[in-house]
């Protein structure tokens, strides 16, 4: 499972001024679709509109077939993985900040969501391995550990659907590499909305979408938006 639909979509934060107009996607269960576009073109407001972090304005967002607006936020989070821009962890250990939110994680499961992330080496070089620190503190971390650590977060709770959020617009090419390399093993074979600035940093995807100002100005294969120019 894990298909999404928007159908014509729209969102304002002040009525006045709509950021988001009828916007139809669909992502088949199991796909990645990318989201291009200028910054401020409504990429993240998308995005956000899919875990119901705001409500819908206008039209309708669907997972298989059911409206986003009869599912309890409890399951939508259960369904849906974020790998944000800043990954904010808390002031506590390695192990809590991945087992947050799924308390049954063995150790094990936490190593191998470390190894998929390409962290493991680094945590066991770590003092107290999954016991340090991170945070005010304890150790801190780059922003590409970060996001790795939101990428192991990610793979141990296993959701159908990943959302992307400009995942590597921060890092140098090196920790752009191996968060690309990690971001594209966690998407597939999950429905997956990727959202970057620049075509050269998102992951393989089936489609790409091309937004501005609201709107979606073309949409297609890689290919096919080449040909077009
Ligand atoms: P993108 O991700 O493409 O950069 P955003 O969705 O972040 O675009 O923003 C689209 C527009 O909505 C921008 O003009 C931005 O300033 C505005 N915006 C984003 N979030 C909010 C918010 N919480 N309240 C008011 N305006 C917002
Ligand atoms: P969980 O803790 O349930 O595994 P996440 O850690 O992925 O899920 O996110 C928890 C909640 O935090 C999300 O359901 C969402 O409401 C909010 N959230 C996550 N990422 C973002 C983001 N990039 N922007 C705004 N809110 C976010």
């Amino acid at each position: 499972g894990g298909a999404v639909d928007f159908d014509q979509v729209s969102h304002a934060y002040d009525p006045a001024r709509p950021i988001l107009q009828d916007v139809d996607l669909h992502i088949p269960a199991g796909h990645t679709l990318a989201i291009v576009g200028p910054s401020g073109a409504g990429k993240s407001t998308l995005a956000r509109l899919l875990f119901r972090f705001y409500d819908v304005g206008g039209g309708a967002i669907r997972i298989d077939g059911q409206d986003i607006r009869d599912v309890t936020q409890d399951s939508l989070r259960q369904a849906i993985g974020v790998v944000p821009q800043d990954t904010v962890l808390f002031n506590d250990s390695i192990g809590y900040n991945i087992a947050y939110g799924k308390p049954g994680a063995t150790e094990e499961q936490i190593w191998q969501a470390l190894r998929m992330a390409q962290l493991e080496d680094f945590v066991r070089r770590l003092p107290m391995g999954l016991n340090t620190q991170v945070g005010e503190r304890g150790l801190k971390l780059s922003g590409g550990e970060k996001q790795r650590i939101a990428i192991a977060r990610v793979l141990l709770k296993n959701p159908p659907i990943l959302i992307l959020d400009e995942a590597t617009s921060s890092l140098d090419t090196h920790a752009e590499r191996l968060i690309l390399d990690a971001l594209n093993l966690i998407s597939q074979k999950r429905t997956t909305l990727a959202i970057a600035h620049r075509l050269s940093t998102i992951v393989h995807a089936e489609r790409i979408l091309v937004l501005d100002q609201g709107r979606v100005v073309e949409q297609g294969s890689h290919e096919e938006l080449l040909a077009a120019g």
